[in-house]
């Protein structure tokens, strides 16, 4: 089928939503490769930027560019300003009650290494017990099972069915009053499976533990809203909602940040400096020492600007859409196994291929100009509960469109043909 996804949708009776007019908006989605249109599929491991968030960042080095906070002169004023508006479209974004509640990381990856350095080494005692799903991400596993081995503390493992989805009962089971910490992916990078994070939030604070729930797959899907969620933090890379690279997030409880010890010190985070005596600033200062990545800061807010004005919702919705759009023709094909089958999934259709491994088939796709992830995407334990080491990930996102997915299905009829 070469429906348009437009017309696909208003057949479906879903109102429209342009993805070929948004793609206009992504300078590099006009790349040839291979003497073919790109298809970037490959939104899991990072998404493409609009030319508002490439602008931006121009106009913050052509107009605005100084360090913050500590200068009395105009452009000291102006970068300050371009930077603490990006904290308050961060905290609307994940509907945060407090702009000191947002921390700017690097990333996912360090926003996490900060909660297990930070809160985790100074509340932790030996014998505590930290909980993680079997879905998680490397970097949210091995700064716990690092600080687990330092400290003495035990890590347990929420399993999952063979869709790839949370056993809530098997979860259930693991609380209890030693259970410190909860930690878990609300949308797995590896499967796509999207995680009951509300309840599960809710059974771990029932026993008095702390929750972090890593965002890095889910804000670029769905909306976040850290009222209803009520993680104790949440954490999330710009990159991975059409930002750029380098700048990530924190989101913490505003109480819990300003009784947790800073995890590195520095310039910024001080109120008072003797040789005796260190004050530090509440959050989110105490937590962002030295200079930060205050240009792609603006970047992210820029970002989080453009997908507002296309609506969380709708994007939600579209991307549904595509992914059951994509799901109903791989099935078709024989010797295609699907890994991650769970009712709930957002943005990743991951497979293997009988009579190829999974690299020849990411070869034949790169070949017709078509990106996808293959190998374990940094989610090892997960894909081997599944059966496989590796796969092909094929991830969607708003800038897909029907046509893209049919150029893709085609590539796998074809390998299929040959053997
Ligand atoms: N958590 C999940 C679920 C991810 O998919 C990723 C990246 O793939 C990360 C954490 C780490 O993000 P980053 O590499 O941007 O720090």
């Amino acid at each position: 089928p070469q429906e348009t996804s437009t017309a696909f949708r208003q057949q479906a009776g879903i109102p429209a939503f342009d993805a070929h007019l948004l793609k206009k908006d992504f300078p590099i989605l006009n790349e040839t490769v291979n003497g073919k249109p790109l298809v970037w599929f490959d939104n899991a491991a990072t998404t493409q930027k609009p030319k508002a968030v490439m602008d931006r960042i121009t106009w913050f080095y052509e107009h605005e560019n100084s360090n913050i906070h500590r200068a009395a002169h105009e452009l000291a004023a102006r970068a300050t300003d371009a930077y603490e508006a990006a904290r308050e479209k961060v905290r609307v974004f994940l509907g945060a009650r407090s702009a000191n509640e947002i921390i700017f990381v690097r990333g996912a990856t360090e926003a996490i290494n900060l909660v297990a350095q930070s809160w985790g080494e100074q509340y932790l005692h030996p014998g505590d017990e930290i909980v993680v799903s079997h879905l998680e991400h490397h970097a949210n596993i091995v700064p716990w099972k690092r600080l687990a081995d330092k400290k003495g503390l035990k890590l347990r493992v929420i399993p999952v069915d063979d869709d790839g989805q949370i056993l809530l009962d098997e979860y259930a089971k693991l609380l209890n009053a030693n259970t410190k910490l909860v930690a878990f992916t609300q949308v797995s990078n590896a499967l796509g499976t999207v995680t009951p994070a509300q309840q599960m939030v809710a059974m771990a604070h029932a026993v008095g533990a702390k929750v972090l729930v890593d965002g890095a797959q889910s804000v670029s899907h769905m909306t976040v809203n850290m009222q209803a969620l009520d993680a104790d933090w949440f954490v999330f890379s710009g990159h991975k909602v059409f930002g750029p690279t380098g700048i990530g997030v924190v989101y913490g409880k505003e109480g819990l940040l300003n009784a947790t010890q800073p995890w590195q010190g520095g310039g910024n985070m001080i109120q008072d400096v003797t040789f005796e005596e260190i004050r530090y600033h509440n959050a989110p200062g105490r937590f962002e020492a030295g200079t930060g990545n205050i240009a792609d800061a603006v970047g992210l807010g820029a970002a989080i600007d453009y997908i507002s004005r296309i609506g969380m919702e709708n994007i939600g919705q579209y991307e549904h859409f595509l992914l059951e759009y994509a799901t109903g023709l791989i099935k078709q094909i024989p010797g295609v196994r699907r890994i991650g089958t769970a009712a709930h999934k957002a943005s990743v259709l991951s497979f293997t291929m009988d009579g190829y491994s999974n690299d020849e088939v990411g070869r034949a796709l790169n070949e017709e100009g078509i990106a996808v992830r293959t190998g374990h995407h940094c989610a090892q334990p997960i894909l081997r509960r599944m059966g496989v080491e590796t796969t092909v990930r094929p991830s969607l996102a708003f800038y897909n469109t029907c046509a893209d997915v049919d150029r893709f299905i085609e590539v796998l009829w074809k390998l299929r043909k040959k053997k």
